[in-house]
């Protein structure tokens, strides 16, 4: 089962994206999952849930599991649609002469922590 893995990248990402920010804390992290990883979202949440307890910054941490709906660019009639996981045609004009352009992403889409780093954003303008 490689949701377990892919748990523990998502948690390892969330870690060192604190650390980069200085942040104690994440609150939320966003994840972004593609219909056509084939991700079960139960298996994969409980991983997050288990594997989130071992580090003290995501201890507390929501994991939002987003889903990600394929979508298809077609090349006969360049309209861009929206596709069943399994059905590789155009919805426009059922053509199969189709490019995936979305639906295989896992991403950390937002990240929301709680840190230095707001902290100094309060403060005042500063630069970047
Ligand atoms: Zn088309």
């Amino acid at each position: 089962m490689h949701e377990v893995g892919l748990a523990s990248q998502i948690v390892g990402m969330a870690v060192r994206e604190a650390e980069r920010r200085n942040a104690f804390e994440v609150v939320t992290v966003t994840v972004t999952v593609g219909r056509l990883l084939q991700i079960e979202r139960d298996s994969l949440q409980f991983g997050l849930d288990v594997l989130k307890g071992e580090h003290p910054c995501t201890e507390k941490t929501r994991f939002v599991l987003v889903d990600e709906p394929v979508q298809v660019h077609c090349s006969w009639c360049e309209a861009t649609t929206i596709v069943d996981a399994w059905r590789f045609v155009c919805g426009a004009c059922g053509s199969g002469a189709v490019a995936v352009t979305r639906g295989d992403d896992l991403i950390v889409s937002e990240m929301e922590v709680r840190g230095n780093e707001n902290i100094a954003g309060t403060a005042g303008h500063g630069s970047e």
